[in-house]
C-alpha cells in the first residue's frame, strides 16, 4: 500500500540543495509509488524527491485526461491518469523553442504565475524505476513540467526563472504566504527533530 508523504514547503533548505545521482535502485520502486501516491493525493501534475525531503534526483509526473465534468474535491484524480513517468538521473540533451505558461508548485501551495522561462521541446534522457535507459522527446505542458521538475533537482524553484521584474512582483504579491510557507517548513521540521530524537 502506497503512503502519503509530507511535502516541503518553501523554505525548507531541502529544497535549495543540489540533489544527488541516484546509484542504489533497490529502494526507487517503493520510493516512485509513494511520491506518485502523493502527488495524486496532492492533486499535483508533478513531484521531485526533495519535496518529500529526499535530495536524491528523481520526479513521478502525470498527464491527465481532460475532465469532462464539473470535478468535486474527491473526485479521483488516478482515473484520469493518461499516461504516469518516473524519471530517474533526467537530463536534457536536446531543447529548442521558448514557452511560458501558468505555473504551480506543491511546496508552493496556492500561488500560481505565468513567466518562467521555458523551453518549448526538450529531450530528456533517464533511468525508469528499475533503472532502465530511455528517452522522452515532449514539447508545450509536459516539456514545463519536466523542466520544472529537473529545476527541483538543482534547488531551483519556478518563479526564479522569471526575468528579475516579474520575479520581484510575484515575490512582493505573495509576501505573506511565503512567509507562513517558510513558519511551516520550520515547524515541521523541529517536529522531525524531535521525533527522531525521541526515537534515538
Ligand atoms: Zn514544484
Amino acid at each position: 500500500m502506497a503512503q502519503v508523504l509530507p511535502i516541503r514547503l518553501y523554505g525548507d533548505p531541502v529544497l535549495k540543495k543540489k540533489a544527488l545521482p541516484v546509484q542504489d535502485f533497490s529502494s526507487i520502486p517503493e520510493l516512485a509509488e509513494n511520491m506518485l501516491e502523493t502527488m495524486f493525493e496532492a492533486r499535483g501534475v508533478g513531484l521531485a524527491a526533495p519535496q518529500v525531503g529526499i535530495s536524491q534526483r528523481l520526479f513521478v509526473a502525470a498527464e491527465y485526461l481532460e475532465d469532462e465534468e464539473e470535478e468535486g474535491p474527491e473526485a479521483d484524480l488516478k482515473s484520469r491518469v493518461k499516461e504516469l513517468y518516473v524519471m530517474v538521473n533526467p537530463v536534457i540533451t536536446y531543447r529548442s523553442g521558448q514557452q511560458s505558461i501558468t505555473e504551480g508548485c506543491l511546496s508552493l501551495p496556492g500561488l500560481y504565475a505565468e513567466g518562467a522561462r521555458r523551453d518549448l521541446q526538450v529531450r530528456v534522457e533517464y533511468q525508469d524505476e528499475k533503472g532502465q535507459q530511455k528517452t522522452l522527446e515532449a514539447e508545450g505542458y509536459l516539456a514545463v513540467v519536466i523542466q520544472h521538475e529537473i529545476d527541483h533537482l538543482d534547488g531551483i524553484l519556478f518563479f526564479q526563472r522569471m526575468p528579475p521584474a516579474e520575479r520581484q512582483k510575484f515575490l512582493d504579491e505573495h509576501r505573506e504566504d511565503l512567509a507562513e510557507f517558510q513558519r511551516q517548513a520550520k515547524a515541521f521540521l523541529r517536529e522531525e527533530a524531535a521525533r527522531l530524537g525521541q526515537a534515538r
